[in-house]
C-alpha cells in the first residue's frame, strides 16, 4: 500500500463523487459541506442534519434543537422531522452556498476581465508604436524614451493640455497625432503595469480561496451542532474520504498521505497563505495530498453559472454602464479608471455588468489591422464640425457627474473588508 505518488495523475469529479458515495451518511454530509463551493448538499444531507437537530443527544452531543426554542425530543417520538427544521437547514445551506459561489464567480470575472483587458492593451500599444513609427516618423530611441519615462509622466495633465490646444486650433494635425499617441502609449504602459499587479494578486487570492473550506464555526452554524463534535467529524470524514478516493482510483495511501490530507482538510494551512502573510510574495504551489488534489480537480472545472442579486448602484440610469463602456474601450482617464475598478469589484452585479460591457465592446480578439484602425480613429485630432461622440480620456469629467457616481456607489463603499487592499495599488 505504500506509495510515493498516492494518486494517479487524472482525478475527476467522477472519482470524487464515487468516493463520497461509499462513505457513511454523516461523512457524506460533511464532505459535501466542505466542498460547498463545488457541490450542492443533497436533500438527504439536509434531512440528515435536520434529524440531528431533533435528536441531538443520540448523535451529535449538541443542543441544536434548543436553537429553535424546543426542548430535545426523545428519539422514540421522532417519526417525522419537522418541516421547519428542514427549511431552516436548507436556508442556511442556500445562504452559504450563494456566498461561496458568488465569491468564486467574482474571482472568475475579475481574472477574465483583466486577461482580456491586458491583451487589448498590449495590442493597442503595438498599434500605437507602429503608428508613431510609420505615420509620425518617431525614431526607435524616442519610443524607448517614452517607455522609460512612462512611470512618471504626467499623463492626465498632458492630455488635458493637448485637448485645450486642439480646441483653440493651436496645433497641427500631424503634431497632435504624434503627441496624443505618445501620451496614450505611456498611459497604456501604466495600465498594463497596474493590472499586472492586481492580476497576480487576484490569481493568488483565488487559488487560496479555491483550496479553502468553511471553518468549523460556519459548519456548526449550518449543522446546528457544537464545534467540538463537529471538528472530530471533520477529521474522520476527510480521513475516510481520502482512503475512499485512493480505493476508487485503485491506488493506495500511506499514513503520511492520509495525515497530509487531514491536515489540508482542516484548512489550517492555506496554499499561498493569507493576505496578511504577504500573499503576493509566495509562489503558487499545489500540494500533492489527496484532499488538495480533489479540491484542485473541482476548482479546474468551469465556474457554474450563478445570477448575482441585482443592485441599484446605477440608480436605474445608464451612467454607470456608459462609464463602463468607456473603460472597456480604453477611453476612460486614469484616475476615473482606478476609481471605477475599485468600486466595481466590490459588487458582484456591477462586476458582471462590467464584464458584459467588455464582452460586447468589440475589443476582444481583434486582428492587428482592426486594432490599428480603432486606435487611429480614437487618437485622430477632433474636428470642430464633428466633435468626438464620446468623451475622450483627456478632459476631466464634469464635477457634477463624478459626484453622481459617488452618490450612486456610496452605500457600497467600504462594505467589503476583503477588498480594502484594492485601494493601495
Ligand atoms: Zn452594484
Amino acid at each position: 500500500m505504500i506509495s510515493t505518488a498516492p494518486l494517479p495523475a487524472t482525478l475527476t469529479r467522477k472519482h470524487i463523487e464515487a468516493a463520497i458515495a461509499t462513505l457513511q451518511p454523516v461523512h457524506q454530509v460533511m464532505i459535501r459541506l466542505l466542498f460547498l463551493q463545488y457541490m450542492e448538499p443533497t436533500q438527504d444531507d439536509i434531512t440528515f442534519m435536520a434529524r440531528e437537530r431533533a435528536e441531538p443527544n443520540e448523535r451529535a452531543g449538541g443542543y441544536g434543537a434548543t436553537r429553535f426554542g424546543n426542548a430535545p425530543v426523545p428519539r422514540r417520538q421522532m417519526t417525522v422531522v419537522p418541516k421547519e427544521w428542514i427549511d431552516a437547514i436548507e436556508l442556511k445551506v442556500r445562504q452559504y452556498r450563494a456566498q461561496v459561489c458568488g465569491q468564486r464567480l467574482r474571482f472568475d470575472l475579475q481574472v477574465g476581465f483583466m486577461t482580456d483587458y491586458s491583451d487589448g492593451l498590449r495590442s493597442e500599444l503595438e498599434a500605437m508604436e507602429t503608428l508613431l513609427r510609420t505615420e509620425c516618423g518617431s525614431a526607435p530611441e524616442t519610443l524607448a524614451d517614452l517607455r522609460a519615462q512612462a512611470k512618471l509622466a504626467p499623463v492626465s495633465y498632458a492630455l488635458r493640455k493637448l485637448a485645450a490646444r486642439a480646441e483653440k486650433q493651436e496645433i497641427e494635425e500631424a503634431d497632435y497625432l504624434r503627441e496624443r499617441l505618445s501620451i496614450e502609449c505611456q498611459a497604456h504602459i501604466r495600465r498594463l503595469d497596474r493590472f499586472k499587479k492586481i492580476f497576480d494578486r487576484t490569481v493568488l487570492e483565488r487559488h487560496a480561496f479555491e483550496m479553502t473550506s468553511l471553518s468549523d464555526e460556519h459548519l456548526a452554524m449550518i449543522w446546528g451542532i457544537a464545534k467540538g463534535p463537529l471538528m472530530a467529524r471533520r477529521v474522520k470524514a476527510v480521513e475516510r474520504f481520502a482512503s475512499a478516493l485512493a480505493t476508487t482510483m485503485k491506488g493506495g495511501l500511506n499514513e503520511e498521505a492520509v495525515a497530509a490530507a487531514v491536515n489540508a482538510g482542516l484548512g489550517k494551512r492555506l496554499a499561498g497563505g493569507s493576505k496578511n502573510d504577504g500573499i503576493s510574495s509566495k509562489p503558487l504551489v499545489i500540494p500533492d495530498d489527496p484532499w488538495s488534489r480533489a479540491l484542485q480537480a473541482l476548482a479546474d472545472e468551469p465556474v457554474a453559472p450563478f445570477t448575482p442579486k441585482p443592485c441599484d448602484h446605477d440608480g436605474g440610469g445608464k451612467t454607470l454602464v456608459a462609464k463602463m463602456r468607456n473603460f472597456t474601450g480604453y477611453r476612460l482617464g486614469e484616475e476615473e479608471e482606478i476609481k471605477l475598478w475599485d468600486r466595481t469589484v466590490q459588487c458582484l452585479h456591477c462586476l458582471t455588468l462590467l464584464r458584459t460591457a467588455q464582452q460586447e465592446s468589440g475589443t476582444i480578439g481583434l486582428a492587428a489591422d482592426e486594432v490599428l484602425a480603432r486606435v487611429k480613429t480614437r487618437t485622430a485630432m477632433p474636428r470642430k464640425e464633428a466633435a468626438e461622440p464620446v468623451a475622450s480620456q483627456s478632459p476631466a469629467p464634469p464635477e457634477e457627474k463624478t459626484q453622481d457616481l459617488e452618490e450612486i456607489l456610496r452605500p457600497f463603499i467600504g462594505t467589503d473588508a476583503g477588498q480594502k487592499g484594492a485601494s493601495t495599488w
